[in-house]
């Protein structure tokens, strides 16, 4: 069936000339597609869990304001005393409720490019106007001058870093985004989703910056599947935020579940060095190889750039050996022939290795 007038008609025509976000089926294959921990828990731990969420009420709605889990993640991840936290249901709902915050006709929405595909997205779909500002082709590292030059003309309401970058992996200069943030006649959204790979923050410096926000995500943690993400700042920005949040947008299984596995921090940041271990071994591997060039990354994924043949090439045949990558090659003009590849468990690293020989 193809488009009815009605449809034409009514839907926004931003959101008609957008394509949804696709995640392609990966059933069967190795999926090293999108940045998931490749480990399982303990049985034990398993099990404790499962114990837990059998007295859940799932009848009942879930904790509106969840006040007891934010207490925990304070604690947990050491979010300074004055700030505050509003939680999503995953950070790209963060990223939306944002958005939405200060979306109005003219309204600038930054970010340096290559970056999140969820910056532009989000702030296209709710009416704003998105720059992107090229990083430096080279290093992808960010280019200062640029972005200053690029704040001062177009005055955004909000500027996203994602530290480190997906998809290129580096983080990017402190004093740079210190600059940035100095610079910002809005906020400044450092997106830290690859905290537990990088180590380093800029949460310490909320105290600092009024305009500063720092976000995280339990997703690259290990919890992909649950939808946790949150956002620490000044009560000031995020008590407006919250009245965009819907109330129980965090399930109570979620709710349990995260309340539940936050005091095994533990046997996530053992993964979480495991995946290091992996991805230094991957990428030792992967700069022997002729024809790629691959990028240094601090978070759980690399980036590497086919020399010879297409990465549509590369990308079909890995498939066809039962690996699924993410293929970046049309994503933006520096990417071309770029490949993402998520760590994997050691097997599945070895599996991509070999098949990435028979290919290239
Ligand atoms: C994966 C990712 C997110 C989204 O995380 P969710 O919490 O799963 O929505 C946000 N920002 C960056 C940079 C990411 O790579």
């Amino acid at each position: 069936m193809g488009k009815s007038n009605k449809v034409k008609r009514w839907i926004k025509p931003v959101v008609q000339s957008m394509s949804a976000y696709h995640a392609p089926p990966a059933e069967g294959l190795v999926k090293l597609d999108a940045m998931e921990n490749p480990y399982n828990w303990p049985e034990d731990i398993k099990q404790a869990w499962l114990t837990e969420l059998a007295s859940a009420e799932i009848n009942r709605y879930p904790d509106a304001e969840a006040e007891a889990l934010k207490e925990q993640i304070s604690s947990v991840f050491s979010i300074p005393q004055e700030a505050q936290l509003l939680l999503g249901n995953g950070s790209d709902e963060i990223i939306q409720i944002l958005t939405l915050g200060v979306a109005q006709p003219g309204t600038v929405i930054m970010a340096p490019e290559p970056s999140f595909a969820m910056y532009r997205m989000t702030a296209q779909i709710a009416g704003a106007e998105f720059v992107g500002v090229p990083l430096k082709q080279d290093d992808f590292s960010l280019d200062v001058d640029a972005m200053l030059a690029a704040i001062k003309q177009y005055q955004p309401a909000i500027i996203f870093l994602a530290w480190p970058n997906n998809p290129t992996g580096n983080l990017f200069d402190e004093t740079a985004i210190i600059s940035v943030i100095e610079a910002a006649p809005g906020i400044v959204v450092l997106d830290e989703a690859y905290h537990v790979f990088a180590q380093k923050s800029f949460m310490p410096l909320l105290e600092k910056y009024e305009n500063l926000l720092v976000m995280r995500t339990l997703s690259k943690l290990g919890l992909a599947g649950l939808r946790l993400g949150f956002i620490a700042g000044c009560p000031a920005w995020l008590n407006e935020f919250e009245k965009l949040r819907m109330p129980y947008n965090i399930g109570v299984l979620t709710q349990r579940s995260v309340a539940f596995i936050l005091q095994h921090m533990d046997v996530l940041n053992r993964q979480a060095s495991l995946i290091l271990s992996e991805r230094d071994e991957l990428y030792k591997e992967l700069t022997n190889f002729e024809g790629i060039k691959v990028w240094p990354s601090d978070a759980n994924f690399l980036l590497f750039k086919s020399e010879n043949s297409s990465a549509d090439i590369i990308h079909l045949a890995l498939k066809e050996r039962g690996i699924m990558i993410k293929n970046l090659s049309t994503a933006h003009p520096y990417l071309q022939n770029c490949l993402r590849i998520a760590i994997g468990t050691q097997e599945e690293n070895e599996n991509l290795l070999s098949a990435l020989k028979e290919t290239i």
